[in-house]
C-alpha cells in the first residue's frame, strides 16, 4: 500500500484546517477547572507517516492535556508486561457503550448482564483505572516515571506533568474514586484505590501537542516502531491489540458511530486531543477543546474525516 504523495497530503490537511476554522460549536469540559478554561480557538492538526514525514496546521505546537488518550499507552504498557489473556480476562475488550465515567458498566458486567469482567474496558475510566492498578512497581513514583517514560517514547521526547492540571483533577476527583473503591469491592481493582487514583490522574495530566499526538499514533501504525526515532517502543502485536479496543471504544458511548462514518481505530481526550490510526500509513490527531456530548472533540472529528475521506484511508474500504 503506497502513502499518498506529500504535497497531497498537505493540501489535504491545510484543506481540513480551513474548512471547520470558523466552526464554534460545542464546549469545554466543565468538571475540570483548569480544561474549562482553554482557549476555544485554539486549533492544529498534525500528521505524521510511518515513513516519518510531517504535516501540520494550525496549532498544531500547542501544548494541552492528554486526558483520556493517556489510556492507549498505558494499556500499550501493560499489554506488553502482563499479556494480552491478562487484559481480556482481568480488565475487559468489549464495548461498554456507556459514557467515559460509568460506574453502571461496573455494575452490569458484575452482574453477568454483559460477557466483560467488572472494568469492561481499558479505554473507559472504570476499566482504564484498573489498567493503571495492573502497572509493576515497587512505589507511586516508580510506576508513574515508567508510564510517562513509555508515553515519551511514543513521542520521541520527554513529555511532561502539568502540574496545574494534575492539581485541578486531584481536586475534583471524587467521581473517579468512587469508580475505584467501587472495583476493589468487586476484587477488580488490583492495587490501593487511592494511589491507583494518583497514578491515573497523573497519566491524564501530561501535556502534549497535536504534532506529539500524530507522533505517537504513527509509532503504532509503524507497528510499534517509532518513524521519527526508530526506537522499537513496543511490538506489532501490542500495536495490533491497542489499535482493537480503539476501534471498540476510542470515543466513548460514540464509538460505534466513529468507526461506521470514518472507518479508522482513533482515541480522544476531554483535553480536546484526538487521534486516529491508519494502520501502515500515517496518524492524524487534531486539538481544538470544545466537546460534544460524548465528550469527543467537535473540530477534531470533523477534521480527520475530512482527511481520511480525502485521503481514501477508511481501513474497511478497498481502495
Ligand atoms: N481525567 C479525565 C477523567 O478521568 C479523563 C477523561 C477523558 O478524557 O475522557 O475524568
Amino acid at each position: 500500500s503506497q502513502q499518498a504523495p506529500a504535497s497531497n497530503i498537505q493540501q489535504v490537511v491545510d484543506r481540513a484546517y480551513n474548512h471547520y476554522k470558523t466552526i464554534t460549536d460545542g464546549s469545554n469540559a466543565s468538571y475540570i477547572s483548569y480544561l474549562a478554561k482553554a482557549n476555544t480557538k485554539l486549533y492544529g492538526i498534525a500528521v505524521v507517516t510511518t515513513d516519518g514525514k510531517i504535516f501540520e496546521a494550525g496549532d498544531a505546537e500547542h501544548l494541552f492535556p492528554v486526558e483520556s488518550i493517556a489510556k492507549v499507552f498505558t494499556l500499550a504498557h501493560v499489554l506488553k508486561v502482563q499479556g494480552a489473556k491478562t487484559v481480556q480476562n482481568k480488565i475487559g475488550v468489549n464495548a461498554t457503550g456507556l459514557p467515559f465515567n460509568s460506574a453502571l458498566a461496573i455494575e452490569l458486567n458484575n452482574d453477568k448482564l454483559t460477557g466483560s469482567p467488572p472494568p469492561g474496558n481499558p479505554l473507559v475510566n472504570a476499566g482504564a483505572i484498573a489498567t493503571a492498578s495492573l502497572v509493576d512497581g515497587k512505589s507511586l513514583e516508580e510506576k508513574w516515571n515508567m508510564l510517562l517514560k513509555e508515553a515519551s517514547a511514543f513521542a520521541g521526547h520527554s513529555l511532561m506533568l502539568n502540574k496545574d492540571v494534575y492539581d485541578s483533577e486531584m481536586a475534583d476527583n471524587q467521581h473517579n474514586l468512587a469508580i475505584a473503591v467501587l472495583l476493589k469491592s468487586y476484587k477488580s481493582l488490583y492495587a490501593d484505590p487511592t494511589e491507583t487514583i494518583d497514578l491515573y490522574t497523573r497519566e491524564c495530566s501530561y501535556d502534549v501537542t497535536a504534532k506529539d499526538l500524530a507522533v505517537m499514533g504513527a509509532t503504532l501504525a509503524n507497528g510499534g516502531t517509532n518513524p521519527l526515532t526508530h526506537q522499537a517502543v513496543t511490538d506489532a502485536e501490542t500495536s495490533a491489540r491497542v489499535l482493537a479496543v480503539m476501534a471498540t471504544a476510542g470515543l466513548y458511548n460514540t464509538s460505534g458511530e466513529w468507526l461506521y462514518n470514518v472507518g479508522l481505530p482513533a482515541k480522544s481526550g476531554v483535553g480536546g486531543g484526538i487521534v486516529a490510526v491508519v494502520p501502515g500509513k500515517m496518524a492524524i490527531a487534531v486539538y481544538s477543546s470544545p466537546l460534544d456530548a460524548a465528550g469527543n472533540s467537535v473540530r477534531g472529528q470533523l477534521a480527520i474525516q475530512s482527511i481520511a475521506q480525502d485521503l481514501g484511508v477508511n481501513i474497511f474500504k478497498i481502495q
